[in-house]
């Protein structure tokens, strides 16, 4: 358990990603320098089971920041820290079919959802709202992103800096969020909070087994821990579900048909309830900010291996 193993199923995702090779659309996030500079020829897939087994192929183990992946699972520790009912009232569970870094309030002033960056960093700025220092937020959710990982994650100081250096449009978004009273910190701590949270590193291979842990209820199916409780599942998994792929989402669920969330690094986070998690890793986006490959592969495998959620079993 929790190590690579050998099987027609790895052998079925070599061939997924060779297949996936033969091309390379799209382009690296441009406006993060680190990202620009990423090798764009990277490419991998992996699933981990809900009993901790591992397939991979290809970059599995190559390390990229997390990005917007972060999202659902700080949203779910902040849902683990103040309970449900408390989180609704501050941020808002409605997709909102715009760009992920869009300047955007509800009709109560409040994000329109945790996956989108208002939503986000909105979400972050609840961890320890009150009780906890800056670095203590920070702090609390590298900890708890690495037991969903089961593992002990770092932070990529170059792509922190190198976001924070030009993150001109998350800093507008986060005084839009406390001129409306939407968050309580103040707006640089929470840009430079949550940029640090989207620099928190880590390899496909890791990606799977967190998105495994969702699967599996909220507990790590390799260390065994609970990491949160199956109600927060069960709103994480929803809110990914009609948000998590941004102005794709619609898209997205009638073809692939199970919860997933993008990051601008590349990589998308994939959760069949009750069986996988699952990570794909390749730069190149496309408009809404999708990996190109990563969703195509996601498309196929989906379609192949008949995962859609909605398909009698
Ligand atoms: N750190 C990135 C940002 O805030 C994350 C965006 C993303 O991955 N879609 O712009």
């Amino acid at each position: 358990q929790g190590v690579q193993i050998k099987s027609p199923i790895s052998d079925y995702l070599a061939t997924v990603v060779s297949q996936n090779s033969k091309d390379n659309p799209g382009a690296n996030a441009a406006y993060i320098p680190e990202l620009a500079a990423v090798n764009s020829d990277q490419i991998g897939a992996c699933v981990t089971t809900v009993d901790g087994y591992v397939y991979g192929a290809g970059d599995i183990d190559v390390e990229f920041s997390i990005q917007s992946v972060s999202k659902p699972f700080v949203y779910a520790l902040a849902i683990e820290e103040h309970g449900l009912a408390w989180v609704l009232d501050r941020v808002d569970v409605e997709p909102s079919g715009e760009a992920f870094n869009e300047l955007s309030l509800d009709g109560k002033q409040l994000p329109k959802n945790p996956m989108i960056n208002a939503g986000a960093m909105t979400t972050h700025s609840l961890i320890g709202e009150g009780t906890m220092t800056v670095e203590q937020r920070f702090e609390h959710i590298r900890k708890g992103l690495s037991k969903f990982a089961g593992r002990d994650l770092g932070v990529d100081e170059g792509s922190y800096s190198s976001e924070l250096a030009t993150a001109y449009r998350n800093f507008s978004i986060a005084y839009m969020l406390k001129n409306y009273g939407a968050i309580k910190v103040e707006p640089a701590d929470v840009v430079k909070g949550y940029t640090r949270q989207c620099a928190i590193q880590l390899t496909a291979s890791d990606l799977s087994s967190m998105g495994a842990t969702l699967a599996n209820g909220g507990k790590q199916p390799v260390t065994g821990e609970q990491v949160v409780s199956p109600e927060t599942v069960r709103q994480v998994l929803s809110v990914m579900t009609t948000c998590g792929m941004y102005n794709e989402a619609g898209h997205w669920v009638c073809e692939v048909g199970f919860p997933a969330k993008s990051g601008v690094s590349g990589c998308v986070v994939g959760v069949l309830p009750g069986n996988i998690g699952m990570a794909t890793f390749s730069p190149r986006l496309d408009e809404a900010g999708n990996s190109v490959r990563g969703t195509r592969m996601y498309k196929q495998i989906a379609k192949e291996m008949v995962l859609h959620m909605m398909l009698p079993p």
